[in-house]
């Protein structure tokens, strides 16, 4: 069974036994393909609400982006709430921007309720390079009040010092309500708790195809017979079901952990909260449980690993944190995330019982939590919130499969300067 890549987080997970492989024909309600945390989810809500669910997970769970990301709770999109009513109106503005903490909201009820030791911390924050980044993150705070929420606390370069040690940025933005935690026991967690309500999932189980008009999903050794199919693959789906292939690009990205730096980790990020920068490819980061310092940035679209990840992401870390210049790098691992053209995920139905949800765009802890919800009420009746977030309206990649990495590579291009000359 193919393996959790090598990293801080397979290294320091809860133990959780493999389970086995599909084999021969099985019957649920609802069939869903992939173990992340929109798969787990969708399948937890599910099973909470007492329909019976089995789960397909070709590697193990948490095997794709959702064991191995940066773990930070990012409230919100990939993009901001107001490009949503100027896009596609004044209702999808309304329901999808109220929306926008309550994936965060679920990681910690999930948490609580399951007793899930996932490190869970508080705080998140924004930090900004120059003067128009900074009136991004003013924008931001006046956006999201008018939605009710005022989580945020805007911080001058003095304002930044009891949070992060660096001269490189100008300000940032707190977020109260975001947060940080062990992503991979969180999911495995959250599969568990699953698996307490009676669901079942199969690991090494990879999904080959699906009869859309009889809702059967099959592997190399068996079938699952369902009423409905979740299809929750995400970057790592391939070309299992062609319809999704042009609506997503995987993009990879990747992550180094230092040896645990006991008060050194403590002193660069004093108060614990993770960061992220505001640039379009941006540089994420935070400490662990174990005082180490987690960083990760940097992007290849089309989902390929770089040479030597290392050498990509130190020269960023160093940048930020000089004083890691002799720290030993423990892990160093690289994942796939999904994009949308968009930039917001997408969520909707390939045939009358077969759904999917997708393309978080980076963006995913959060989002994925509250589309495996919307996808669990949808399949139970409630279609409310579903209705909405499926109205969004999705594009191609331009290009097609063949040319949407260097089109969307050449469409970067203009943010990553102006990034890049902090204007
Ligand atoms: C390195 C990295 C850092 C990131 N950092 C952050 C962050 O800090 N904060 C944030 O909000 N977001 C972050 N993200 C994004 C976030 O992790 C993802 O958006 C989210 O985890 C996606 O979850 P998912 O369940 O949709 O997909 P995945 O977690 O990728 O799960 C898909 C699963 O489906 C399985 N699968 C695929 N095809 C088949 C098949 N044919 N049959 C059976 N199973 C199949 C895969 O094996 C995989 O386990 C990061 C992503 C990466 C890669």
């Amino acid at each position: 069974m193919t393996a959790h890549v090598k990293s801080y987080y397979a290294a320091t997970a809860n133990k959780q036994d493999a389970r086995p492989a599909l084999s021969g024909t099985e019957t649920a309600d609802v069939c869903v393909i992939g173990a992340g945390f929109t798969g787990v989810n969708a399948a937890l809500e599910l099973a909470e609400r007492g329909v019976s669910v089995i789960v397909l997970e070709a590697a193990r769970v948490g095997f794709g982006a959702s064991g191995r990301n940066g773990g930070q709770i990012v409230n919100g999109y990939s993009r901001d709430l107001d490009v949503i009513a100027a896009r596609y109106g004044e209702t999808a503005g309304r329901v999808i921007g109220g929306l926008a903490n309550e994936g965060g909201d679920i990681i910690r009820a999930r948490a609580a309720k399951y007793a899930i030791a996932c490190d869970v911390r508080e705080g998140m924050l924004i930090t900004a390079f120059s003067a128009r980044q900074m009136r991004g993150l003013e924008h931001h705070v006046s956006t999201w009040k008018g939605f009710g929420f005022d989580q945020f606390e805007l911080l001058d370069k003095t304002g930044l010092a009891p949070h992060v040690t660096t001269e490189r940025y100008v300000g940032g933005l707190l977020d109260k309500r975001g947060g940080h935690i062990h992503p991979l026991n969180l999911v495995q967690g959250e599969a568990a708790a699953f698996e307490s309500l009676g669901g079942r999932i199969f690991e090494g189980s990879p999904v080959v195809s699906v009869d859309m008009e009889n809702a059967v999903v099959r592997t190399a050794s068996g079938e699952v017979r369902a009423k409905t199919v979740l299809v929750c693959g995400n970057a790592y789906l391939q070309s299992v079901l062609p319809a999704l292939e042009t609506r997503v690009m995987p993009v990879s990205t990747q992550v180094l952990a230092t040896e645990p730096l006991g008060a050194e980790a403590e002193r660069l990020l004093p108060s614990n909260v993770c960061v992220e920068d505001a640039n379009y490819v941006l540089d994420y980061f935070r400490r662990t449980a174990d005082g180490r310092i987690l960083y990760g940035g940097g992007i290849v679209y089309g989902g390929t690993d770089p040479a030597s990840i290392k050498a990509k992401i130190l020269p960023h870390m160093l940048k930020t944190f000089p004083t890691l210049k002799d720290a030993q790098i423990d892990y160093a691992w690289s994942g796939n995330f999904a994009l949308t053209l968009t930039r917001f995920p997408q969520i909707g139905k390939l045939a009358p019982r077969v759904y999917f949800s997708h393309g978080d765009s980076g963006h995913g802890v959060t989002t994925t939590h509250l589309l495996a919800r919307l996808l669990a009420e949808s399949v139970t009746g409630d279609n409310s919130r579903f209705d909405v977030f499926a109205g969004l309206p999705y594009f191609p990649f331009p290009g097609g499969k063949m040319f949407r990495v260097p089109m969307t590579v050449a469409g970067s291009w203009w943010y990553r300067l102006r990034d890049s000359m902090g204007v």
